[in-house]
This record gives C-alpha cells, structure tokens and sequence, in this order.
C-alpha cells in the first residue's frame, strides 16, 4: 500500500495553529510544519511547536518542524504615504544619512553604498519600481517606472546591486536562539547569498548549543540573484533547499522561475540535498473551496520534476480552507506520482559516488531487479535513508530509529516512512519491530520480499548491505 511519497511543509498561523486543525492537517498529509519567523512571537511559536511534538507522540507520526528565519529583509521608512505616477522622482537613501532627507529611508544602515545609477528598487513585492538616476554620495535621485503608492515598512529587494548582507539580523539571533533551543528540526535561512552564509549560521547554532549538542539543520532558500550564480557551492555547503519563488520572482524575470526551479531541484538532488518546491502553488485557496487548474498543474509539475517537498504558505497560516488545502494537495501528489509521467523508475543522477553511495546504489538496484517490496532501512543519523530517498525507489522506503531528532527530520525526505523505536538499538530487534508495524499498516505482508539495509552496524559506523530478505 504506497501512500503520497511527495511530502507536504505548511506554514501556521491564525487559520491552522489550534490542536483540532493541526491534527486534521496531520491526516490530510502534512509532514512538516513551517513557523514564520517573520511574524508572530516567541510564546506563540512555542505554543504550536508544543502542539505539535504532542500531536506526533500521540499518532506516533513523524513530523519535522522548520523555524523560517525573516533573515536581512530591507523595508522601507517614509514619514507619509508617497504616491506616485510613472517618472515621478524620489529620493531614497538608508537609515545611516539624514543628512540626504530623503523621502524614503532604507531601514538597513550603508545599504545605499551598493545602489548605483541604473539600478532597480523594487517595493513592495515588486508592484513599485524605482530606478536609480543619479547619486550624489549616499542620496540616491530615482524615478518612478509604474504608478502606485509606496508605504511605511514594505519590502524592498535591489536586484542589481551588490550587497553586504548580514545573514542574521539581531532579531534572527533571537530567533535562532529560540529554534535551538526549542529543539527545532530545521532552520530556512532567507536571502542566502554564498557558501560562507550558511558557514556563519551553523557555527551560530554551534556556539547557542554547546559541544556536542545536535543542531537543527539549514534549508538554504534560494530567492537571490546572488544565490543562483553561486547555487553549487550553496547546494553543497547547505543540508537541504528551498526554491523561494516569492522572491525569487522579483529579483529575477518572473518568466524564468520554473526554470530556475527545476534547475535548483536537479542541482540539490544531484548532491542529495532535500528540496522544497515554495510559494503560491494553491493560492487562490486561500479564499476558494477548489484550486485553479494552472495551481493543480503547479502541484503535478513540481511532483514529476521529484521535488521532495510542496509547501503551503497563507493558503494554511491564513486561508479559510487549511485541510482541504493540504488534502488536495495530497491527492494531485498522489494521482502524479501513480501516473506514468512521474518516472521514478529512472534513478537520480548523483555527482558525487563514494563507498555509501555505491552502497546505496546497490541496495537500491537489488530492489529493482528483484523486484523487492520494500527497502528496509535501519539509522541513526538519517544519511543512509536520505542517500537511498535521492535515487527515488519505486517501492517503500520503511526506515527504523532509535532516535526521535532523526525520526523527525525524515518526514521531510521523499519516499521515507518513518519509524521510531527510542531505546531500542539493537539491530535485529529494529527490524522485527518495524515489520511488525509495517505490517499492521499494510505496507508488507507476510512471504514479501525485502532488502535491508543497516546505516549503522552494532559493531562499527560503516553501512551495509544484507541484502534480499523475505518477510515472516
Ligand atoms: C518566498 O519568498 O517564496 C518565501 C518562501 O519566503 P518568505 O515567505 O519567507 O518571504
């Protein structure tokens, strides 16, 4: 009995964050459960975040949770609302020269120095358009290149400018604070821009834990122009990937965002690299009971090109229909993946091969040809079960825990079931217990084949591979 392998993040908020939604959304298919750090506080992230680790005990259902970081977001300060028409001139300048007077103050201090003539300000999602015509120091002249009204606190991103952006505000130190301390599974960092950012965050978390202590690990979201010219040396640095079409949208040609979407998914699953497919894919059900046609083509798209992960944003924090969203969603994955367009059958290129992925590779070939049930796997970190997710196996992918962290930050990974027994390490006895509840959930039956895989061995930190094995 394969259920939806595709997994499902979706973001909380006032439409989902009460323990009845939550649990309904749990049955509907959602595996990972987004808090955006971008709005709300500490007391009621913690609120959800206990609600939701209660939940998982209770079904003894594995959801990760993920700490969405606001990152260095540039707004606007204007004093009053300034209206403008297409080539109507403002000036602009950051927060550290009043000397300029200008109309608009960037929140962000030198932020100007990179603003050069010729370069785009984009407010607001990008609905106001300002071009820069002449800098006198820091005081920038712009025009206007469409009519709107530009108001206290929007948005800003500067598409063409080169930027020193700090990757963590002192409000995301906080934040960061929080998401390690609570535990978190992961941490999405906005507005990555190299390797290095991601460096500087881990050895944040590192300091916050202490020696020794998990961190939560890093979903790197690629919304910069600066990201995609350094999208290997992110995928590499990073634990998994979010495509951030939001933004992304604005700093590139909204023309290319499913291009660099799939690009992004075959680079981070080239590296076996969990991927998340973001932003507007149901939108118009924030407010409709049923999704546009072009949104359920979205889903499948995203689906066919083996994303590991579809994520919801207002459409479960604040829409009127946060289940249905998620069922829907669930059911496009499903009818997808069942169809001949998503050929899994194909495995994953990977660019890297080593001792484990040759391993894995093996374990997951053996499947194939004899045309194993299951691929059974037991870890403890999760690596072994992540390197067999990326090649995408045909079959279930049942993987056993000893480790709670683990259990959780699997719900993530396409194709994973996972399955949690604290205490119990021993090998054999992992497996016997998750077949026991494979079983009782359909997933094998008695005389079906299987190969094992064990992560971990009892006696040694190498992987292996046991090979065929029929169930009892
Ligand atoms: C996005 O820009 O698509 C995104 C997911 O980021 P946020 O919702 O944090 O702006």
């Amino acid at each position: 009995m394969l259920q939806k392998r595709t997994k499902i993040v979706a973001t909380i908020g006032p439409a989902s964050e009460s323990k009845e939604v939550l649990e309904q959304m749990v049955e509907a298919g959602m595996n990972v459960v987004r808090l955006n750090f971008s709005h709300g506080e500490h007391a009621s992230h913690q609120v959800i975040l206990e609600r939701v680790r209660e939940i998982s005990r209770e079904k003894n259902q594995a959801i990760a949770v993920l700490a969405d970081m606001q990152g260095p977001r540039i707004r606007t300060e204007v004093k009053a609302e300034i209206p403008v028409e297409k080539d109507t001139e403002v000036t602009v300048s950051d927060i550290a020269h009043p000397e300029c007077s200008a109309e608009i103050l960037l929140d962000m201090k030198g932020i100007s120095d990179g603003i050069l003539p010729g370069h785009k300000i984009l407010i607001e999602d990008g609905t106001i358009e300002l071009e820069v015509v002449e800098r006198n120091g820091e005081c920038l002249k712009t025009k206007a290149l469409n009519k709107g009204l530009i108001k206290n606190r929007k948005g800003v991103i500067l598409p063409d400018s080169e930027l020193e952006l700090d990757i963590l505000s002192e409000k995301d130190k906080k934040d960061l604070h929080f998401a390690v301390e609570h535990q978190v599974d992961y941490v999405g960092l906005s507005f990555v821009g190299s390797a290095e950012d991601i460096e500087t965050v881990r050895k944040e978390m590192r300091a916050i834990a202490g020696e020794g202590v998990r961190v939560p690990k890093i979903i790197s979201k690629i919304e910069r122009k600066v990201a995609i010219a350094n999208l290997s040396s992110i995928v590499k640095a990073t634990d998994a990937v979010m495509v951030a079409r939001g933004d992304l949208g604005i700093e590139m040609p909204t023309s290319e965002v499913v291009l660099l979407q799939k690009r992004i998914i075959h680079e981070s699953l080239s590296s076996a690299k969990p991927v998340i497919v973001a932003t507007q894919m149901m939108k118009s059900m924030t407010e409709n009971p049923h999704p546009t046609r072009a949104e359920v083509s979205d889903v499948s798209n995203a689906v066919i090109d083996h994303t590991d992960a579809i994520m919801l944003s207002e459409e479960s924090a604040m829409g009127k229909y946060p289940v249905e969203t998620i069922a829907t969603m669930s059911e496009i994955a499903t009818k997808t993946e069942e169809s001949p367009y998503d050929d899994v059958y194909r495995a994953l290129h990977l660019n890297f091969r080593n001792e484990f992925s040759v391993l894995v590779r093996s374990a997951y070939e053996i499947a194939k040809s004899f045309n194993a049930e299951a691929i059974v796997v037991m870890t403890e970190s999760g690596l072994s079960a992540r390197l067999l997710s990326h090649f995408r196996p045909e079959k279930e992918l049942l993987v056993a825990t000893s480790d709670r962290r683990t259990w959780q930050e699997l719900a993530l990974v396409w194709g994973i079931r996972p399955y949690l027994y604290e205490g119990v390490t021993a090998i054999e006895e992992q497996k016997q217990k998750l077949l026991a509840s494979a079983k009782a959930d359909g997933h094998v039956q008695t005389g079906d084949k299987i190969v094992l895989f064990i992560g971990r061995t009892e006696t040694d930190e190498r992987m292996k591979l046991v090979g065929i094995q029929e169930v009892r």
